[in-house]
């Protein structure tokens, strides 16, 4: 314990001070949260709250001066936001660095300018006043349109006129979390926030909201930092010293110095078992006995590309292409499709990449898609049936992927197939696209076209399927939904939703022993690949592949290498 304690004092030097740690009597806080990312953090909170900016309506006598200062903030503020595009094009790809580029036109706006301009000159006021008169007018003016796409405009709005705001005020911009590591704590953390943050200083995240699928999760997965959600936090804790327990699910803060000691002996384990996982990069994902499986990794946006290579992943299983749709105000057009999906083939060299098609409706909601309000959202209008009921949409983003396939390994794949004839539609839909771009004189490479198995009707009629395609990925965070009939969002029944169930087991084996009958194979896409109590058992099964999280995979790897 001395040991361990002793190697954690020369790991805290700069970190924190050793009398911050509750020595005892003080009781240490303990909360529960919802895993996003396994891994041990030990470090100081940084509560990161929005800054509100004051605003006071303050006469001026030099109107031209005030003018001249607003125009220079909007310049500051527009240089800012080209920034942020490039820094976000690199980290999390086009679609959602597109956002900025958004706010920078919005600033461009010749009414919102003249608005603010108008203000300052007539009233006499501090371009502060006018700014946020202009904002609040133009927000209000969004939220009581009728369309829900404009009315989503009013954030955005705020959004510009507080960064205005924070110039004028000569502040930061709020984002920075200082020069040692810390636990960032927050309500939430929007793309534009996490995108600012200084990834070598986050030691983890902590929210109270935000799902397993928010872009904080997506975040700390792709970046292989433990991160929590849903935990009931306090600002009061700010700049005190917490643990992150990602592997439980726990935020500890003001550990005592057994506790402390005792986790960081914990990290020092983890922090060994990553460093061997990373001799395990290069090395096959075969057994002893030599049975091979392909491990490939799960992406939401091309951003995460880099933890794919980092991790050594042997393709890519499933791309989310939702993410360019949710993360985007209007329709992703082919051409920023394209360039997204080209992207992530070129930069796999090769290897295999299976993009698949839209998949949102249920917890997955685009406020331009415009889709009705619905009492069973899970059992409702989603993913294929969209695609199926939208062709304009669909085609779209089959021509985008099918002019992609020109520059890599492409692979379609057609999420929540419950028939036959549903693949016989898509299937028309797409030589029809193919026909198309052949007239134009556009080039194709070989594309395999699979389906998402993820239904309990599309598991049962598998034999009948496989005839129609070329692989099956099973989806079993959907399919574990669909079969025990519980909802995968309310967090309430957790304890229920076993994806161990017999029966999904069950329907696991029946997948695989189809495909292969059909002579195609069959892989997971859904979390339960990564789940390593079941390797050897899937491996029985005799799975073709698993696709995982890219920080899964070493680990998933070295489960295969060990089995018999
Ligand atoms: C699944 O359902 O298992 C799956 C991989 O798809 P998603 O989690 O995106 O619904
Ligand atoms: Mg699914």
């Amino acid at each position: 314990m001395r040991e361990v304690w002793l190697s954690s004092r020369k790991f805290w030097k700069k970190t924190c001070n050793l009398q911050d740690i509750c020595e005892g009597g003080k009781p240490v806080i303990e909360k529960e949260g919802k895993k996003i990312f396994n891994g041990i953090a030990i470090g100081r909170i940084k509560f990161y709250l929005k800054e509100e900016n004051e605003v006071v309506r303050v006469k001026v006598e030099n109107v031209d001066a005030e003018v001249a200062r607003y125009e220079a903030a909007k310049s500051k503020a527009i240089e800012q936001l080209n920034g942020l595009y490039e820094k976000a094009l690199e980290e999390v790809g086009e679609a959602n660095a597109e956002i900025f580029n958004v706010h920078a036109m919005m600033l461009e706006d010749e009414d919102y300018n003249e608005s603010v301009e108008n203000i300052i000159r007539t009233q006499e006021v501090n371009a502060e006043y006018a700014a946020a008169t202009t904002g609040d007018n133009f927000a209000e003016m969004f939220a009581n349109m009728d369309n829900e796409y404009f009315k989503a405009r009013a954030a955005d709005v705020k959004d510009i006129t507080e960064r205005v705001i924070t110039i004028l005020h000569g502040k930061g911009s709020g984002t920075d979390i200082g020069d040692d590591p810390v636990i960032v704590v927050a309500e939430d953390l929007a793309p534009s926030e996490t995108v600012q943050m200084d990834k070598s200083k986050l030691l983890a995240f902590v929210t109270r909201l935000g799902s397993a699928n928010s872009h904080t999760a997506i975040l700390a997965r792709t970046m292989g930092i433990p991160a929590l959600v849903g935990v009931d936090i306090d600002k009061s804790w700010d700049g005190k010293i917490a643990v992150v327990d990602g592997y439980e699910g726990k935020f500890i803060v003001d550990p005592d110095m057994d506790l402390l000691a005792s986790y960081f002996k914990k990290k020092e384990a983890d922090d060994e078992q990553k460093k061997l996982l990373q001799t395990l990069k290069g090395k096959e994902n075969v057994t002893k006995s030599g049975q091979k499986i392909n491990l490939y990794a799960n992406i939401g946006n091309p951003g995460d590309l880099a933890s794919v290579l980092e991790n050594d992943a042997g393709g890519i299983g499933l791309f989310r292409s939702e993410f360019l749709y949710l993360e985007s105000d209007t329709y992703p057009t082919e051409e920023q499709q394209f360039s997204a999906y080209k992207k992530v083939v070129e930069t796999m060299g090769g290897k295999k990449v299976i993009i698949r098609t839209l998949d949102i409706g249920a917890d997955k909601q685009v406020g331009y898609f415009e889709l009705d309000k619905e009492d069973n959202p899970a059992l409702g209008y989603r993913a294929i049936r969209i695609c199926l009921t939208r062709p304009e949409i669909f085609r779209t983003q089959l021509r985008a992927l099918f002019r992609a396939s020109a520059f890599g390994n492409l692979s379609i794949m057609y999420p929540m197939i419950t028939s036959v004839e549903e693949v016989e539609k898509i299937k028309a839909i797409s030589r029809s696209v193919k026909e198309e771009l052949a007239s134009e004189g556009v080039k194709i490479g070989k594309v395999e076209e699979g389906i998402m198995i993820e239904t309990p009707a599309a598991a049962v009629i598998s034999d009948q399927l496989a005839k129609h395609v070329d692989f099956f990925s099973i989806g079993t965070n959907d399919l574990t939904q669909y079969t025990l009939a519980i909802d995968r969002q309310n967090a309430k029944l957790d304890p229920f939703y076993n994806a161990h169930h017999e029966a999904v087991l069950r329907l696991i084996k029946m997948v695989t022993d189809n495909a292969h009958k059909e002579g195609i194979w069959a892989g997971i896409c859904g979390e339960l690949g990564a789940d390593t109590t079941l390797t050897e058992e899937f491996l029985r099964m005799g799975l073709d592949e698993l696709s995982v999280s890219p920080g899964c995979i070493l680990s998933v790897r070295k489960k295969i290498r060990d089995a018999e």
